[in-house]
């Protein structure tokens, strides 16, 4: 980037200390938690961008939008940089637009709705509202980490699903306003359905500068871990607790052994050889928990209180994708994949992918209620990587028998399995960012469509 870019850019902004050249720091901002695959690990190394810039409103994300346009610079949007499918990494150098000073929680409503910019902390915005008898109705395991817009942009789903299902569902994102990359930015207000029109898009089509996310009661909560002397019996009990209304919970989530050998800070409560149930269940319900789990043949190596974000064990810290980072840490040839069993024949999936990989993928499961209110048994599975063929022959394995895969080793956002069969956050691009500097290279659809309008001398609507 010419240096000329970085002065006009500070002029804009008014602020030289909020647009960073450092080589250093651009590419820690750079970088996100991409090498979480083997695949992705080779294939973004060395991606960086050439200067950060960090707004504080949206008044200044269009101002320099407004000029990036004008100057043909792209622009990739970077929250916390936890995502692991490389979602924040510049594949074609320009601005990383970094939004962790956007982090201003404006408003928690009278009827559980947070109003909040994008940089706002998931884990504040969780610590604040439950202060004011609200929660986050889901929230990824880096919730300590991760912002807000980060969570829009790139995520999914977490702790709390199993009650309240993924961001995506059930209008948990009520509202929200996202910066246009035209000649004159806009600030555009999605609500309703069309905030699917955003979501998930990776930053592609827009950038998420106002958000209206919906909470729920807040309940006291305790941890209990159940282990099983089988994988099989653990699933069934967690099942059990996981789809019967009765229970109220955050988190059911099941490893097979040798998993738990993996969470070195809690090793003390993992028995050597079982298989683990980690719960977040109603406080109230929390000794009913244990008495059942001893009944269906459990032992309980540790149930306390939850006290929010600071308990010691935090079970949620091995959970979700943590799972997969202590395993890494254990054998740094583990990776993962993102699956949806089927609720009615998952016990089959399993012994197929049993008898085909062997230990090469190990259960790890994450029950969570889909858009039609089904809970249903999702799982992040360790996968032992040897090569891409491998991992592929899995993941085809996988779909061939009906189990859904959200493939987290490609770098584009149709592949991952989050992209909208009705192209809303294709739309979206086509509106927002006709000439496709957000985060180039990561909506594949728009830009093989651009190639083909450039040749065919059409121009793409
Ligand atoms: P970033 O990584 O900074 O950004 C994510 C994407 O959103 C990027 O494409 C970025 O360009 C875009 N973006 C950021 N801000 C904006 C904005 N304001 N407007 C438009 N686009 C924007 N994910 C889950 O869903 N559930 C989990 O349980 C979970 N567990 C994880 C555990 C570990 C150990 C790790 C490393 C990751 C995990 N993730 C999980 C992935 C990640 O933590 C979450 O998706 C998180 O919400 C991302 O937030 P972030 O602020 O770090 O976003």
């Amino acid at each position: 980037m010419e240096p000329h870019h970085a002065a006009a850019l500070q002029l804009l902004i008014q602020d030289p200390s909020r647009v960073i050249l450092d080589p250093q720091v651009v590419e820690l901002l750079s970088k996100d938690f991409y090498w979480y695959s083997p695949v992705l690990r080779n294939q973004l190394e060395g991606k960086v961008g050439e200067i950060v810039v960090q707004p504080h409103s949206a008044e200044e994300i269009q101002k320099i939008l407004g000029y990036c346009h004008a100057n043909n610079i792209p622009v990739t949007a970077r929250g916390s940089g936890t995502g692991n499918y490389g979602q924040a990494v510049p594949l074609r150098g320009g601005v990383v637009l970094d939004l962790a000073h956007m982090d201003r929680l404006e408003q928690i409503q009278a009827d559980g709705v947070a109003v909040c910019q994008p940089g706002v902390r998931l884990g504040v915005l969780e610590g604040e509202a439950r202060k004011v008898g609200w929660e986050l109705r889901c929230y990824p395991s880096t919730i300590i980490k991760a912002s807000v817009g980060g969570f829009l942009g790139g995520g999914s789903g977490g702790i709390g699903s199993v009650a309240h299902g993924a961001l995506r569902d059930f209008q948990t994102v009520r509202a929200l306003e996202v910066v246009t990359m035209e000649p004159d930015p806009r600030v555009v207000f999605h609500e309703g359905d069309a905030v699917h029109d955003i979501l998930h898009a990776w930053g592609t089509n827009g950038i998420i500068s106002r958000i209206w996310l919906a909470l729920t009661p807040a309940v006291e909560w305790s941890q209990v871990i159940a282990a099983f002397d089988t994988y099989a019996t653990a699933f069934d009990f967690a099942e059990k607790i996981a789809t019967g209304a009765e229970w109220s919970k955050r988190l059911v989530t099941v490893f097979e052994w040798p998993i738990p050998s993996f969470f070195t800070p809690v090793r003390q409560y993992s028995p050597a050889g079982k298989s683990l149930i980690y719960f977040m269940i109603a406080e109230t319900q929390s000794a009913a928990l244990e008495t059942s789990a001893r009944e269906a043949g459990a032992t309980v190596p540790y149930a306390g209180k939850y006290t929010g974000l600071v308990s010691r064990p935090l079970l949620s810290d091995y959970t979700w994708n943590h799972t997969t980072l202590w395993a890494m840490r254990s054998d740094d040839a583990y990776t993962y994949l993102q699956c949806g069993f089927d609720p009615d024949t998952v016990r089959d999936q399993m012994r197929q992918l049993r008898a085909t990989f062997g230990n090469e993928i190990l259960f790890h499961m994450e029950f969570m209620k889909n858009a039609a209110g089904r809970v249903i048994p999702g799982a992040i599975p360790l996968v032992y990587f040897t090569t891409t063929e491998r991992l592929n022959e899995m993941i085809d394995f996988c779909r061939g028998i009906g189990v859904f895969v959200a493939n987290p080793h490609v770098n584009y956002v149709e592949g991952g399995g989050r992209y909208r069969a009705d192209n809303a956050q294709l739309r979206a691009k086509h509106r927002y960012d006709p000439e496709g500097l957000l985060n180039p290279g990561k909506m594949v659809s728009f830009h093989s469509e651009s190639a083909e309008a450039n040749t065919s001398g059409a121009k793409v609507k």
